[in-house]
């Protein structure tokens, strides 16, 4: 309260009061003449009467003034905060504007509308275009700018579809792009759109492939003569040998078999990284190739005593596969079933079908899968810490050519596992006619 209305205050009261006291010296002594011409009660009436609406008026006026007074600090409180405010939040967006701009990999940031409502230096220098262009377009307006275009058709294809995806820009050029949604409280206000420039990794990539793929293919021709010289001496051709000789070959000839086996294993990995691993596709019978699978095992499965059951439908659809390529992929997982089951262990494989695609199933009752380990188990060159224990030769190639050969046929792969209990693999692949 102000040093002004205080003393407003204290002059309206000592106001009110004169005029009470006034008016009571006035009946003291002036009351005599007023009660003998009965004019005392009237009058007084009239005193208390304005002595009460001054006191209002008094009252009404001040507590008005102090209120007033008090709603102007208020607001000026108030605006001195807001102005705070928008100081802050202009530093701030000063702050997260220069960030975006610094930032070495490009960002595009679109509203719930789909709008670009923004798009750094670095999103401008790779698609070589003029932001202000841009500026609150649609999305579809990229593909104005040519070198956006092949990120413009992945975004507009739906951008809850896409988490992460390289896109090759030019022959030498490939981007990682990242597109993330990003919410204010509980509400989805848009998307962050990220691009990295991915050239150099996979430039050193690709050499790595290439090196490998001449490396394997290097070591095949050597090691397939190793082979024949080793089942020449074996059967005999260059005279009779000892029993110790027979062993000692034999186990080189085995060994070399699983050299032969992995570099294969490395030529089709090279193969499928660059876009090699052609698919030749005709009409064929999944059971016939389960059953060539299996009819391969000898030694190992009686090494282990693990017996591998079959049951055959009676009926089942032909579909179009690349039949060598599916062998390789049911081969994997029977392999791995067998190298990861325990003696005497069993395996079993079905076969079923709908109207749409066909499922094959595996299920040992090995060592398992660890939980933790699980994500990695269709990755290239990933061993389970496990696996790697009780088989030392495995290379961790296996499953992820399996993989990319069921997806080229359209399909997927998936297993459960429990370690310690066993596990199950499926692939399911569509029914497709010639
Ligand atoms: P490799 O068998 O040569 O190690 P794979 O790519 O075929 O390579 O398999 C990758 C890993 O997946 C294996 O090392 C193993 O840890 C795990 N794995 C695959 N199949 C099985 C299975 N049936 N039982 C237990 N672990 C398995």
């Amino acid at each position: 309260m102000g040093i002004s209305s205080l003393f407003f205050q204290a002059l309206v009261y000592s106001l009110v009061i004169i005029v009470i006291i006034a008016s009571l010296l006035a009946l003291m002594f002036g009351g005599s003449y007023l009660f003998a011409h009965a004019m005392i009660w009237p009058l007084y009436a009239i005193v208390v009467f304005v002595a009460i609406v001054l006191f209002f008026i008094g009252r009404l006026f001040f507590v008005e003034k102090r209120d007033l007074e008090q709603a102007k600090i208020n607001l000026t409180k108030l605006l001195q905060l807001s102005e705070k405010n928008r100081l802050e939040a202009i530093t701030e967006k000063d702050k997260t504007i220069t960030v975006i701009n610094t930032l070495t990999d490009g960002l595009i940031i679109i509203n719930e509308r789909n709008e670009i409502t923004s798009i750094n230096p670095e999103a401008e220098k790779i698609f070589e275009l003029d932001a202000n262009k841009l500026f609150n377009k649609p999305l579809q307006f990229l593909v104005n700018f040519p070198k956006a275009v092949p990120v413009a058709f992945v975004l507009n294809s739906g951008l809850s579809n896409i988490l992460r995806r390289e896109i090759q820009l030019s022959k030498d050029f490939v981007i990682e792009m990242s597109v993330a949604p990003f919410n204010l409280g509980k509400n989805k206000v848009g998307h962050l759109v990220s691009l990295h420039d991915v050239s150099r990794e996979k430039m050193v990539e690709k050499m790595k492939t290439e090196f490998v793929s001449l490396a394997a293919h290097q070591l095949r021709t050597p090691l397939t003569v190793v082979n024949w010289s080793m089942t020449a001496l074996l059967k005999g051709d260059f005279g009779k040998l000892s029993d110790k000789q027979s062993e000692v070959i034999d186990d080189t000839l085995h060994n070399n078999d699983r050299l032969i086996t992995l570099v294969n294993n490395l030529l089709n990995t090279t193969r499928i990284e660059e876009g090699k691993y052609l698919y030749e596709t005709k009409m064929a019978d999944m059971r016939e190739i389960v059953n060539f699978v299996i009819g391969g095992y000898g030694s190992d499965t009686e090494k282990k005593k693990i017996k591998i059951e079959f049951k055959s439908p009676e009926s089942f659809p032909s579909t179009m596969v690349d039949i060598d390529k599916m062998k390789i992929a049911v081969q994997n997982i029977v392999d791995n079933a067998v190298k990861y089951s325990n003696e005497g262990g069993k395996v079993i494989i079905s076969l079923t079908s709908d109207e749409k695609n066909i499922t094959f199933k595996l299920q040992d009752f090995g060592m398992g899968i660890p939980k933790t380990q699980q994500v990695n188990i269709f990755k290239k060159f990933f061993r389970g810490d496990n696996a790697a224990k009780m088989d030392t030769a495995g290379s961790g190639l296996g499953l992820f050519m399996t993989q990319n050969i069921i997806n080229a046929h359209g399909g997927k792969i998936w297993f459960e596992s429990e370690e310690g209990s066993g596990s199950s693999f499926y692939f399911s692949i569509p029914i497709l006619v010639s």
